[in-house]
């Protein structure tokens, strides 16, 4: 997953300055329209690959791009312009449509929306970063047994037997890494831990600090 915008985020998931939901929390991340370089920047990017539905005049949401790729469902708002046709498959990173401020905004801006499992989330916990990407730590077959094991998995099954035969045959750690941060095992017992949701830096600081 991407942000659908590199641009400055103007107010956090999770704030309860939001002026249109004062009492509740924000439910998704808000990107203005300057980039870092001082520039206008409104395209706004699909943040995976997916159908979308587009529905203008959408209440307090203005302007929608919405799509559910069957895990996760996103809502792209306030939009000024789509780039983009109602029920068009479009990839990861293709531009669909224009920030504005149409619905319950007061100025231009992106409001993402992200529910997994029927709850808002933050977007930002589940950006695949670069920088994430060389701090990938070289595995084995025992390092998977211990994360099954610490997730409340017994890694002596078949099927955990096959999975650890499955990735130990890939060998790309960095998308085991991606792959077991979204197991409901791991992200309950993590959480457990230390609450929230569990981001890919949870497992990576999870994997330095108990398995090295
Ligand atoms: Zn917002």
């Amino acid at each position: 997953m991407q942000k659908p915008s590199n641009n400055p985020v103007t107010l956090p998931f999770g704030a309860t300055s939001d002026p249109y939901t004062a009492a509740s929390p924000h439910k998704g991340v808000d990107f203005g329209w300057i980039n870092s370089a001082g520039q206008s920047d409104k395209t706004i990017y699909m943040p995976e690959d997916g159908t979308v539905t587009l529905v203008p005049n959408n209440g307090n949401d203005g302007n929608g791009v919405y799509f559910n790729n069957g895990s996760h469902f996103h809502g792209l708002l306030h939009t000024s312009q789509y780039l983009v046709s109602n029920g068009q498959f479009a990839s990861q990173g293709t531009a669909v449509a224009v920030m504005g401020a149409t619905g319950a905004a007061d100025g231009v801006h992106l409001h993402w929306a992200l529910k997994v499992n029927g709850q808002f989330v933050n977007g930002l916990d589940y950006v695949t970063k670069e920088e994430d990407m060389s701090k990938s730590p070289d595995l084995n077959e025992d390092d998977i047994k211990n994360m099954l094991r610490w997730a409340g998995v017994d890694p002596d099954t078949q099927n955990s037997q096959n999975y650890i035969k499955t990735w130990s045959d890939i060998g790309d750690w960095n998308k085991f890494i991606y792959d077991f941060q979204k197991q409901p095992a791991f992200q309950n017992a993590l959480r457990a831990k230390f609450g929230g949701t569990v981001t890919r830096d949870d497992v990576l600081n999870y994997l330095n600090g108990n398995l090295k």
